[in-house]
Protein backbone atom coordinates (compact mmCIF):
# COMPACT_ATOMS: atom_id res chain seq x y z
CA UNK A 1 0.00 0.00 0.00
CA UNK A 2 1.39 3.36 -0.66
CA UNK A 3 0.84 6.24 1.71
CA UNK A 4 -0.87 8.69 2.68
CA UNK A 5 -4.34 7.74 1.27
CA UNK A 6 -6.12 10.63 -0.93
CA UNK A 7 -7.08 12.60 2.38
CA UNK A 8 -2.94 12.92 2.98
CA UNK A 9 -3.11 10.14 6.15
CA UNK A 10 -0.34 8.24 7.27
CA UNK A 11 -2.05 5.40 9.50
CA UNK A 12 -3.64 8.17 11.84
CA UNK A 13 -1.49 11.07 11.33
CA UNK A 14 -1.49 14.02 8.67
CA UNK A 15 -4.41 14.99 7.12
CA UNK A 16 -5.49 19.06 6.38
CA UNK A 17 -6.45 20.83 9.46
CA UNK A 18 -6.50 24.20 7.56
CA UNK A 19 -9.42 27.25 7.50
CA UNK A 20 -11.64 26.72 5.33
CA UNK A 21 -9.89 29.59 2.39
CA UNK A 22 -6.99 27.47 1.85
CA UNK A 23 -9.05 24.14 1.18
CA UNK A 24 -9.27 25.27 -2.14
CA UNK A 25 -5.51 26.27 -3.02
CA UNK A 26 -4.53 23.10 -1.71
CA UNK A 27 -6.85 20.61 -3.95
CA UNK A 28 -5.17 23.27 -6.75
CA UNK A 29 -1.74 22.36 -5.00
CA UNK A 30 -2.33 18.64 -4.95
CA UNK A 31 -4.08 18.72 -8.71
CA UNK A 32 -0.89 19.83 -9.91
CA UNK A 33 1.48 17.99 -8.21
CA UNK A 34 -0.41 14.58 -9.28
CA UNK A 35 0.03 15.70 -12.77
CA UNK A 36 3.42 17.13 -12.50
CA UNK A 37 4.65 13.72 -10.72
CA UNK A 38 3.62 11.75 -13.55
CA UNK A 39 4.90 13.81 -16.34
CA UNK A 40 8.31 13.25 -18.14
CA UNK A 41 8.36 17.16 -18.94
CA UNK A 42 7.98 17.67 -15.09
CA UNK A 43 10.45 14.90 -14.62
CA UNK A 44 12.85 16.11 -16.58
CA UNK A 45 13.08 19.62 -15.50
CA UNK A 46 13.53 18.70 -11.57
CA UNK A 47 16.49 16.20 -12.98
CA UNK A 48 18.34 18.86 -15.11
CA UNK A 49 18.16 21.56 -12.01
CA UNK A 50 18.91 18.86 -9.92
CA UNK A 51 22.16 17.84 -11.93
CA UNK A 52 22.98 20.70 -13.67
CA UNK A 53 22.51 23.83 -10.87
CA UNK A 54 22.23 21.84 -7.87
CA UNK A 55 24.87 19.00 -7.97
CA UNK A 56 23.38 16.18 -7.68
CA UNK A 57 24.22 12.87 -7.72
CA UNK A 58 25.82 13.05 -4.38
CA UNK A 59 28.99 10.49 -3.29
CA UNK A 60 28.17 8.12 -1.04
CA UNK A 61 31.56 7.78 0.86
CA UNK A 62 32.97 5.13 2.88
CA UNK A 63 34.36 7.12 6.12
CA UNK A 64 37.06 4.95 7.34
CA UNK A 65 38.91 6.48 9.53
CA UNK A 66 35.49 7.34 11.03
CA UNK A 67 34.88 3.43 10.87
CA UNK A 68 38.15 2.77 12.85
CA UNK A 69 36.88 4.74 15.76
CA UNK A 70 33.93 2.07 16.20
CA UNK A 71 34.13 -1.74 17.02
CA UNK A 72 31.45 -3.08 14.68
CA UNK A 73 30.24 -0.27 12.12
CA UNK A 74 31.56 0.51 8.37
CA UNK A 75 29.73 3.96 8.12
CA UNK A 76 28.89 5.39 4.65
CA UNK A 77 27.91 8.99 4.54
CA UNK A 78 25.28 10.63 1.51
CA UNK A 79 26.84 13.81 1.00
CA UNK A 80 24.25 16.28 1.11
CA UNK A 81 26.68 18.56 2.16
CA UNK A 82 28.20 18.81 -1.18
CA UNK A 83 25.12 20.69 -2.57
CA UNK A 84 24.55 24.01 -3.48
CA UNK A 85 23.84 26.05 -0.51
CA UNK A 86 25.74 23.53 1.59
CA UNK A 87 22.27 20.98 2.49
CA UNK A 88 19.70 19.08 1.15
CA UNK A 89 17.26 22.06 1.59
CA UNK A 90 18.12 22.80 -2.35
CA UNK A 91 16.27 19.62 -3.54
CA UNK A 92 13.03 20.43 -2.40
CA UNK A 93 12.76 24.26 -2.98
CA UNK A 94 13.47 23.27 -6.79
CA UNK A 95 10.80 20.62 -7.00
CA UNK A 96 8.19 23.21 -5.66
CA UNK A 97 9.40 26.14 -7.41
CA UNK A 98 8.82 24.27 -10.45
CA UNK A 99 5.55 23.65 -9.28
CA UNK A 100 4.84 27.46 -8.47
CA UNK A 101 5.74 28.41 -12.06
CA UNK A 102 3.44 25.75 -13.31
CA UNK A 103 0.86 27.23 -11.06
CA UNK A 104 1.32 30.58 -12.88
CA UNK A 105 2.48 32.13 -9.34
CA UNK A 106 4.46 35.05 -9.15
CA UNK A 107 5.10 35.53 -5.53
CA UNK A 108 7.17 32.95 -3.50
CA UNK A 109 6.73 32.30 0.38
CA UNK A 110 8.38 30.64 3.22
CA UNK A 111 9.20 30.13 6.67
CA UNK A 112 12.68 29.18 8.05
CA UNK A 113 14.19 28.99 11.61
CA UNK A 114 18.26 28.48 10.90
CA UNK A 115 17.74 30.34 7.73
CA UNK A 116 19.07 27.09 5.69
CA UNK A 117 15.60 26.54 3.91
CA UNK A 118 15.08 30.59 3.66
CA UNK A 119 18.25 30.50 1.98
CA UNK A 120 17.43 27.55 -0.24
CA UNK A 121 13.92 29.32 -1.38
CA UNK A 122 15.72 32.77 -1.83
CA UNK A 123 18.42 30.62 -4.31
CA UNK A 124 15.18 28.95 -6.01
CA UNK A 125 13.94 32.53 -6.30
CA UNK A 126 16.47 33.95 -7.95
CA UNK A 127 16.76 31.35 -10.25
CA UNK A 128 13.48 30.94 -11.61
CA UNK A 129 12.96 35.02 -11.46
CA UNK A 130 10.21 35.29 -9.16
CA UNK A 131 9.72 37.77 -5.91
CA UNK A 132 9.90 36.43 -2.61
CA UNK A 133 9.39 36.94 0.90
CA UNK A 134 10.96 35.01 3.81
CA UNK A 135 9.27 35.17 7.50
CA UNK A 136 12.03 34.60 9.95
CA UNK A 137 11.36 35.08 13.58
CA UNK A 138 13.36 38.44 15.25
CA UNK A 139 15.29 35.54 17.56
CA UNK A 140 16.20 33.90 15.01
CA UNK A 141 17.08 36.75 12.74
CA UNK A 142 19.59 38.02 15.66
CA UNK A 143 21.43 34.50 15.64
CA UNK A 144 21.61 33.70 12.26
CA UNK A 145 22.75 37.20 10.64
CA UNK A 146 24.70 35.80 7.78
CA UNK A 147 22.12 33.76 6.48
CA UNK A 148 19.67 36.43 6.23
CA UNK A 149 22.37 39.16 4.59
CA UNK A 150 22.58 35.81 2.06
CA UNK A 151 19.04 35.70 1.78
CA UNK A 152 19.02 39.83 0.95
CA UNK A 153 21.69 39.70 -1.49
CA UNK A 154 19.66 37.20 -3.43
CA UNK A 155 16.60 40.02 -3.75
CA UNK A 156 14.92 38.41 -1.05
CA UNK A 157 12.59 40.22 1.39
CA UNK A 158 13.51 39.14 5.33
CA UNK A 159 9.84 39.53 7.26
CA UNK A 160 10.50 39.76 10.96
CA UNK A 161 8.41 37.79 13.15
CA UNK A 162 8.24 39.16 16.51
CA UNK A 163 5.14 37.04 17.83
CA UNK A 164 5.12 33.99 20.22
CA UNK A 165 8.84 32.36 20.88
CA UNK A 166 9.94 34.63 18.09
CA UNK A 167 11.18 31.59 16.45
CA UNK A 168 10.60 28.70 13.78
CA UNK A 169 6.94 28.12 15.10
CA UNK A 170 5.78 31.22 14.72
CA UNK A 171 7.69 32.30 11.22
CA UNK A 172 5.20 29.37 9.96
CA UNK A 173 2.34 30.94 11.52
CA UNK A 174 3.01 34.46 9.92
CA UNK A 175 3.44 32.46 6.61
CA UNK A 176 0.45 30.61 6.73
CA UNK A 177 -1.27 33.91 7.47
CA UNK A 178 -0.18 35.55 4.56
CA UNK A 179 -0.82 32.76 2.18
CA UNK A 180 -4.53 32.78 3.64
CA UNK A 181 -4.32 36.16 1.93
CA UNK A 182 -2.66 36.24 -0.74
CA UNK A 183 -3.95 32.27 -1.91
CA UNK A 184 -3.90 33.99 -5.89
CA UNK A 185 -0.20 34.77 -6.53
CA UNK A 186 1.64 33.34 -4.22
CA UNK A 187 2.99 29.73 -3.54
CA UNK A 188 4.18 28.57 -0.37
CA UNK A 189 7.65 26.38 0.12
CA UNK A 190 7.15 24.39 3.03
CA UNK A 191 10.77 23.48 4.33
CA UNK A 192 10.37 20.31 6.09
CA UNK A 193 8.10 17.27 5.63
CA UNK A 194 5.37 18.75 7.92
CA UNK A 195 2.34 21.07 7.38
CA UNK A 196 -0.64 19.96 5.65
CA UNK A 197 -1.66 17.46 2.79
CA UNK A 198 -0.30 17.42 0.42
CA UNK A 199 3.03 18.98 1.71
CA UNK A 200 4.69 15.99 3.72
CA UNK A 201 3.51 13.79 0.84
CA UNK A 202 5.75 16.26 -1.98
CA UNK A 203 8.39 16.63 0.34
CA UNK A 204 9.04 13.15 0.41
CA UNK A 205 8.58 12.74 -2.94
CA UNK A 206 11.63 15.68 -3.54
CA UNK A 207 13.63 14.58 -1.11
CA UNK A 208 13.55 10.81 -1.99
CA UNK A 209 16.47 11.10 -4.88
CA UNK A 210 18.46 11.07 -1.76
CA UNK A 211 17.65 7.23 -0.28
CA UNK A 212 17.16 6.56 -4.29
CA UNK A 213 20.72 7.09 -4.96
CA UNK A 214 22.05 6.19 -1.85
CA UNK A 215 20.38 1.89 -2.12
CA UNK A 216 21.85 2.47 -5.71
CA UNK A 217 25.19 3.25 -4.73
CA UNK A 218 25.64 1.29 -2.01
CA UNK A 219 24.68 -1.74 -4.00
CA UNK A 220 26.92 -1.15 -6.31
CA UNK A 221 29.73 -1.12 -4.00
CA UNK A 222 28.66 -3.96 -1.39
CA UNK A 223 26.32 -5.94 -3.13
CA UNK A 224 24.03 -5.76 -0.48
CA UNK A 225 22.10 -3.73 1.27
CA UNK A 226 22.73 -1.96 4.29
CA UNK A 227 21.72 -2.96 7.92
CA UNK A 228 21.01 0.68 9.20
CA UNK A 229 20.36 3.80 8.19
CA UNK A 230 20.68 6.76 10.60
CA UNK A 231 19.24 10.63 10.16
CA UNK A 232 18.80 13.43 12.03
CA UNK A 233 15.22 14.56 12.19
CA UNK A 234 14.18 18.25 12.57
CA UNK A 235 10.58 18.55 10.89
CA UNK A 236 12.41 14.77 9.03
CA UNK A 237 12.79 15.33 5.17
CA UNK A 238 16.43 14.56 4.88
CA UNK A 239 15.57 11.73 7.12
CA UNK A 240 12.73 10.27 5.24
CA UNK A 241 14.42 11.74 1.76
CA UNK A 242 16.58 8.60 2.81
CA UNK A 243 14.34 6.09 3.88
CA UNK A 244 11.85 6.32 2.08
CA UNK A 245 13.15 4.23 -1.05
CA UNK A 246 13.94 1.43 1.89
CA UNK A 247 10.67 1.17 3.42
CA UNK A 248 10.05 -2.39 1.75
CA UNK A 249 13.16 -3.27 3.01
CA UNK A 250 12.39 -4.90 6.26
CA UNK A 251 15.64 -6.21 6.79
CA UNK A 252 17.46 -2.73 7.00
CA UNK A 253 17.07 -1.21 10.32
CA UNK A 254 15.93 2.88 10.38
CA UNK A 255 16.72 5.23 12.81
CA UNK A 256 15.77 8.60 13.34
CA UNK A 257 17.76 11.00 16.00
CA UNK A 258 16.03 13.64 17.35
CA UNK A 259 17.77 16.25 19.53
CA UNK A 260 17.17 15.69 23.33
CA UNK A 261 18.85 18.62 23.90
CA UNK A 262 19.61 19.48 27.77
CA UNK A 263 18.16 15.40 28.21
CA UNK A 264 14.47 14.45 27.47
CA UNK A 265 14.07 14.24 31.30
CA UNK A 266 14.83 18.11 31.37
CA UNK A 267 12.23 19.35 29.64
CA UNK A 268 14.45 21.47 26.99
CA UNK A 269 14.61 19.23 24.15
CA UNK A 270 12.85 18.86 20.32
CA UNK A 271 12.13 15.51 20.34
CA UNK A 272 8.46 14.97 19.62
CA UNK A 273 8.37 11.42 19.03
CA UNK A 274 10.37 9.91 21.32
CA UNK A 275 9.04 12.34 24.05
CA UNK A 276 5.48 14.23 22.16
CA UNK A 277 2.14 13.13 22.21
CA UNK A 278 0.02 13.16 18.98
CA UNK A 279 -1.81 16.68 18.11
CA UNK A 280 -2.59 19.29 15.15
CA UNK A 281 0.18 21.56 14.64
CA UNK A 282 0.82 23.79 11.50
CA UNK A 283 -2.60 21.91 9.41
CA UNK A 284 -1.23 18.06 10.14
CA UNK A 285 -1.49 15.62 13.03
CA UNK A 286 1.04 14.35 14.43
CA UNK A 287 3.18 13.47 17.47
CA UNK A 288 4.01 17.23 19.00
CA UNK A 289 5.64 18.92 22.17
CA UNK A 290 2.23 20.14 24.37
CA UNK A 291 1.35 21.12 27.73
CA UNK A 292 -1.60 19.19 29.12
CA UNK A 293 -3.69 21.85 27.86
CA UNK A 294 -2.61 21.50 24.24
CA UNK A 295 -0.21 24.55 24.56
CA UNK A 296 2.68 24.64 22.06
CA UNK A 297 6.07 24.18 24.40
CA UNK A 298 8.90 25.91 23.40
CA UNK A 299 11.54 23.44 21.89
CA UNK A 300 15.18 23.19 22.45
CA UNK A 301 17.99 22.38 20.36
CA UNK A 302 21.70 23.55 19.59
CA UNK A 303 21.03 23.07 16.26
CA UNK A 304 18.17 25.44 15.53
CA UNK A 305 17.25 23.55 12.65
CA UNK A 306 16.09 21.11 14.70
CA UNK A 307 14.60 23.48 17.35
CA UNK A 308 10.90 22.43 16.43
CA UNK A 309 8.22 21.40 18.59
CA UNK A 310 6.69 19.17 15.85
CA UNK A 311 7.73 16.08 13.27
CA UNK A 312 5.93 15.47 10.04
CA UNK A 313 3.25 13.13 10.12
CA UNK A 314 5.06 9.88 8.27
CA UNK A 315 7.66 9.80 11.34
CA UNK A 316 4.70 9.51 13.80
CA UNK A 317 3.39 6.58 11.31
CA UNK A 318 7.02 4.68 10.87
CA UNK A 319 7.20 4.71 14.72
CA UNK A 320 3.31 3.70 15.23
CA UNK A 321 4.05 0.46 12.97
CA UNK A 322 7.28 0.22 13.97
CA UNK A 323 9.22 0.30 11.22
CA UNK A 324 11.73 3.04 12.81
CA UNK A 325 13.37 3.76 16.02
CA UNK A 326 13.18 7.08 17.04
CA UNK A 327 16.45 8.04 19.46
CA UNK A 328 17.43 11.17 21.18
CA UNK A 329 20.91 12.62 20.75
CA UNK A 330 21.90 15.69 23.99
CA UNK A 331 23.72 19.18 22.57
CA UNK A 332 26.41 17.41 24.33
CA UNK A 333 26.86 14.11 22.43
CA UNK A 334 25.94 15.97 19.40
CA UNK A 335 29.26 18.27 19.73
CA UNK A 336 31.19 14.98 20.54
CA UNK A 337 29.88 13.47 16.80
CA UNK A 338 30.83 17.30 15.47
CA UNK A 339 34.56 16.83 16.93
CA UNK A 340 34.54 13.34 15.86
CA UNK A 341 33.88 13.70 12.34
CA UNK A 342 35.33 16.88 11.62
CA UNK A 343 38.96 15.23 12.80
CA UNK A 344 38.93 11.76 11.73
CA UNK A 345 37.58 12.46 7.83
CA UNK A 346 38.07 16.68 7.80
CA UNK A 347 34.78 16.84 7.24
CA UNK A 348 32.92 19.93 9.38
CA UNK A 349 28.77 18.92 9.82
CA UNK A 350 25.96 21.09 10.54
CA UNK A 351 25.37 20.95 14.02
CA UNK A 352 22.05 19.08 13.26
CA UNK A 353 23.78 16.43 11.36
CA UNK A 354 26.55 16.14 14.16
CA UNK A 355 22.82 14.76 16.05
CA UNK A 356 23.34 11.79 13.89
CA UNK A 357 27.10 11.29 13.89
CA UNK A 358 27.00 11.53 17.88
CA UNK A 359 24.56 8.83 17.80
CA UNK A 360 27.08 6.22 16.20
CA UNK A 361 28.70 5.56 19.43
CA UNK A 362 25.28 4.47 20.94
CA UNK A 363 24.53 2.17 17.75
CA UNK A 364 28.27 0.73 18.14
CA UNK A 365 27.47 -0.73 21.40
CA UNK A 366 24.54 -2.37 20.62
CA UNK A 367 25.72 -3.89 17.42
CA UNK A 368 27.00 -7.72 17.97
CA UNK A 369 29.40 -8.26 14.69
CA UNK A 370 29.96 -6.06 12.17
CA UNK A 371 27.26 -3.61 10.62
CA UNK A 372 27.08 -1.11 7.40
CA UNK A 373 25.60 2.01 8.44
CA UNK A 374 23.88 4.62 5.82
CA UNK A 375 24.32 8.24 7.52
CA UNK A 376 22.57 11.10 5.63
CA UNK A 377 24.77 13.94 5.99
CA UNK A 378 22.48 16.41 5.48
CA UNK A 379 24.81 19.94 5.56
CA UNK A 380 27.56 21.20 6.64
CA UNK A 381 28.69 23.46 8.90
CA UNK A 382 30.04 26.53 8.02
CA UNK A 383 26.44 28.12 8.76
CA UNK A 384 27.68 27.24 12.30
CA UNK A 385 30.72 28.10 12.99
CA UNK A 386 30.02 30.91 14.94
CA UNK A 387 27.80 29.05 17.20
CA UNK A 388 30.65 26.61 17.46
CA UNK A 389 32.97 29.17 18.68
CA UNK A 390 31.35 29.33 21.59
CA UNK A 391 30.91 25.69 22.32
CA UNK A 392 34.26 24.15 21.74
C1 LIG B 1 17.03 22.09 8.09
C2 LIG B 1 18.06 21.10 8.34
C3 LIG B 1 17.78 19.88 9.00
C4 LIG B 1 16.44 19.56 9.59
O1 LIG B 1 15.37 19.47 8.70
P1 LIG B 1 14.75 18.09 8.26
O2 LIG B 1 13.51 18.48 7.56
O3 LIG B 1 14.49 17.29 9.51
O4 LIG B 1 15.72 17.42 7.39
C5 LIG B 1 18.80 18.94 9.13
N1 LIG B 1 20.04 19.19 8.67
C6 LIG B 1 20.35 20.35 8.04
C7 LIG B 1 21.74 20.55 7.56
C8 LIG B 1 19.37 21.34 7.86
O5 LIG B 1 19.70 22.48 7.24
Amino acid sequence: MSLPDKFGHFGEFGGKYVPETLMAVLEELETTFTKARHDKKFKDEFAHYLKEYAGRPTNLYLAKRLSSHFKHLKVYLKREDLLHTGAHKINNTLGQIILAKRMGKTRIIAETGAGQHGVATATAAALFGLKCEIYMGEEDIHRQSLNVFRMKLMGAKVVPVTSGSKTLKDAMNEAIRDWVTNVNDTFYIIGSVAGPHPYPLMVREFQSVIGLEARKQFVMKEKKLPDYLVACVGGGSNAMGLFHAFFNDKKVKIVGVEAAGHGLASGQHSAAVCAGETGVLHGSKSKLLQTADGQIKIAHSIAAGLDYPGVGPEHSYYKSIGRADYIGVTDKEAIEGLKLLSQSEGIIPALETSHAIGYLSKLDAKVKGKASVIVCLSGRGDKDVNTMKDLI
